[in-house]
């Protein structure tokens, strides 16, 4: 049984985990905190790279098959240190190489976790906020037209004094919220955008209100805005099911929300375990796995990494194309 290892540093976190078609066998991660204010790459990548060799010593439980990694989207830097580690190990190894889009791994390991089938997803992440689903390959059906969610709760936790990642401690604040104050609420079609709520709540704390109010109608309102859009995205594709997955999917006031909404539709509701939820190296390998069984792989010096890239699209296929090598139909994705 083939045994993937697969590597995640597109962000905050350098990860690594194993998995085979039975398994996850590991899955090890090292967070960089930013002393203050967001992330800054450079900081980012120095961290991951001090980390790199501990973390992988960790993850790797057994002798790999073949090596994954995170190679689009994310921060330059630290892609670069994905792709720096992934090179060096597949050489001494002699193993291949398989790249894997992030976005469509956060998907794919909720998919392993769960028993969704056909789901509208909902991805909440750091950098990212997509209501996706199945139409003849993912479709995004709305998302944010500036910050992320999670960058908006993250931001918000700093000016409270939260070191990094504010979630889980801007939604234990929530909990002593009393009272709900209005906040811009701004649902464009099927997109959203998270900057003006988070201006206006950070003037609400500079003019006195309290904290825990202030978080409490942040979160009301960032997480209506995204049930609503999902809520319609159910409706539009007939789909009976959510799974919500990425970092801020461990909030349990956003899960309790859409299992509102689930309920009171006849949905499904599902959420990705939160150990898979935030940027992890196991979801890298088992994406990898699945596209192993594809005959998805490259030789280390084809290694490449891209900033941007769509839920739509294989690295695989972009790194074929960058150097020339004619694609059948067999390598455009489903
Ligand atoms: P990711 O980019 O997928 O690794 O997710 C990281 C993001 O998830 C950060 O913005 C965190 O603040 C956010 N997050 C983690 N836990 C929670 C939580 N309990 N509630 C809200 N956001 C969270
Ligand atoms: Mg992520």
């Amino acid at each position: 049984m083939a045994k993937i290892l697969g590597i995640e540093s597109t962000a905050h976190s350098f990860g690594a985990g194993m998995v085979d078609e039975s398994a996850i066998l590991s899955n090890v991660r090292s967070m960089y905190e930013p002393t203050e204010g967001g992330i800054r790459p450079s900081e980012a990548a120095r961290h991951h790279r001090g980390v790199a060799d501990k973390i992988l010593e960790k993850a790797m439980v057994a002798a790999p098959d073949a090596v994954a990694y995170s190679a689009s989207p994310g921060i330059g830097s630290c892609l670069n240190v994905g792709a720096e580690v992934v090179g060096r190990l597949a050489t001494e190894l002699k193993i291949p190489v398989i790249p894997v889009n992030h976005i469509i791994a956060h998907l794919e390991i909720g998919f392993r976790t769960t028993t969704a089938k056909d789901p509208v997803v909902v991805f909440v992440s750091g950098g990212n906020t997509q209501i996706i689903a199945n139409h003849k390959g993912w479709k995004i059906f709305g998302e944010t037209l500036d910050t992320a969610l999670g960058n908006a709760i993250d931001k918000l936790a700093r000016k409270l004094d939260m070191s990094h990642p504010g979630g889980p401690k801007l939604e234990k604040l929530a909990l002593q919220g009393q009272k709900i104050l209005e906040m811009p609420y701004v649902v464009k079609g099927m997109d959203l955008s998270y900057s003006g709520i988070f201006t206006h709540a950070s003037r609400l704390l500079e003019g006195g209100a309290t904290p825990a109010d202030v978080a409490f109608s942040f979160q009301e309102h960032c997480f209506a805005m995204l049930v609503e859009v999902a809520e319609r995205a159910v409706a539009h594709t007939g789909k009976p099911e959510i799974l919500l997955v990425g970092g801020v999917a461990q909030n349990k006031r956003l899960f309790e929300m859409f299992k509102i909404m689930c309920s009171e539709r006849g949905a499904e509701m599902f959420v990705v375990p939160a150990e898979f939820a935030g940027d992890n190296g196991a979801m890298i390998a088992h994406s990898g796995l699945l596209r192993l069984k594809k005959g998805w792989t490259i030789k280390p010096e084809q290694i490449a990494y891209f900033q941007r890239m769509r839920v739509n699209e294989e690295p695989y296929t972009r790194i074929l194309a960058k150097r020339g090598t004619k694609l059948s139909s067999t390598h455009i994705f489903e």
